[in-house]
């Protein structure tokens, strides 16, 4: 989004991201087929590469996180079967009540500890004795990152052994998934890559975006085993998610894959370098990111000033989500000069 006055700087989403000049190459020359017939090769790469990377048997290209999260559920779960899930989990919060009106799955939702974590006393209380009164718990479904937060990797063992332990199959909506890795390796000081295979083991199931910060147009993947698999293709055709020459959009995914995970990294520094300047503002409150999405407070004087606020930052090409907590997305399209021309209007508009 560029005009010749003013260049946007869009922290909406890290969905906003445009393909790449190599990405778009990718796409121009990739070999095609129709997928419905599953001789695509440029998506039956992209299948085969996120299952390798992510150490699954099979995986499954879908065109958004919102269907394969319900492809997911609807594998694993029978009509009367329940899901626990978090109160802000997107599969469970911001998908419409897919599981519920398509699969008539019904969620349990819990509330999210202040890290993002489901207690696990919470999740063991949740889980129904096998009584006809109840539905049949049958599967949990965490979110890593959740609101940009990394789940800690010791708990994701913990929660992922819990649901093993009691017979539930466990579904990990990793739309972030390679944040996540990329937060947990600069903890243990490894690469992204072994780290988002690591989360992804404790799981029966993952769904993985690549249209966030990997930096896609279009898609998702869906990786489990190759019976999990052939069930969740099962839905995607019912729910019309069946597309033909889709290989020209999983050659951006396959792209990215190869080569726009290590640059992740420097979207979570450039989040760390918006929220420290932030932080430095009076009425605001800015919670210390760990990866690539910084939330801010307006607190005091400053929340009455709000909707003036986001009209100030419009007009100055300065895109944000949220009114009295903004919500900042770091992606490959801003950059550190975006940085500086947001915190300028932000000490302008405060006068700090
Ligand atoms: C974005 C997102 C999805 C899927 O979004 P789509 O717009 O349907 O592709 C699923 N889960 C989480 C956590 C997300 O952030």
């Amino acid at each position: 989004m560029h005009t010749a006055a003013l260049k946007t700087v869009d922290w909406r989403s890290d969905t906003v991201t445009q393909p790449t000049p190599g990405m778009r190459q990718a796409m121009f020359s990739a070999p095609l087929g129709d997928d419905v017939f599953a001789d695509d090769p440029s998506v039956n790469a992209l299948q085969d590469q996120m299952a390798a990377l992510l150490g699954f048997e099979a995986a499954l290209f879908v065109p958004t996180g919102t269907q394969s999260n319900l492809c997911a559920i609807l594998a694993h779960c029978q009509r009367g079967d329940e899901y626990i899930v978090g109160q802000m989990a997107h599969c469970y919060r911001w998908e419409g009540g897919g599981a519920a009106v398509f699969g008539s799955v019904q969620p349990q939702p819990l509330n999210h500890q202040a890290d993002g974590t489901l207690a696990l006393a919470d999740i063991e209380a949740a889980i129904k004795p096998d009584d006809a009164h109840f539905a049949r718990t049958r599967l949990l479904t965490l979110e890593n990152t959740l609101g940009g937060k990394l789940l800690p990797f010791d708990y994701v063992q913990q929660a992922t052994a819990l649901a093993q332990s009691r017979g539930l199959a466990r579904h990990l909506d990793g739309a972030r998934l390679f944040n996540a890795a990329t937060a947990q390796a600069a903890l243990t000081g490894t690469d992204a890559r072994v780290e988002a295979r690591r989360i992804a083991q404790c799981f029966d199931s993952v769904s993985v975006c690549l249209s966030k910060g990997l930096g896609a147009p279009v898609g998702s993947v869906l990786c489990g085993s190759r019976e999990f698999v052939s069930r969740a293709h099962r839905v995607r055709k019912m729910a019309g998610g069946g597309m033909r020459q889709a290989g020209v959009l999983a050659a951006a995914g396959s792209y990215a894959l190869t080569h726009q995970v290590d640059r992740l990294a420097q979207d979570h520094a450039l989040a760390r370098q918006l929220a420290q300047g932030l932080s430095g503002i009076a009425g605001l409150v800015v919670e210390a990111p760990q990866t690539n999405i910084v939330f801010v407070d307006l607190v005091g004087p400053a929340k009455e000033r709000a909707p003036e606020l986001m009209a100030f930052l419009a007009a100055r090409g300065i895109l944000t989500t949220g009114l009295y907590r903004l919500r900042f997305v770091a992606h490959l399209d801003v950059d550190a000069a975006g940085v500086d021309v947001t915190l300028a209007a932000l000490r302008e508009f405060f006068q700090a």
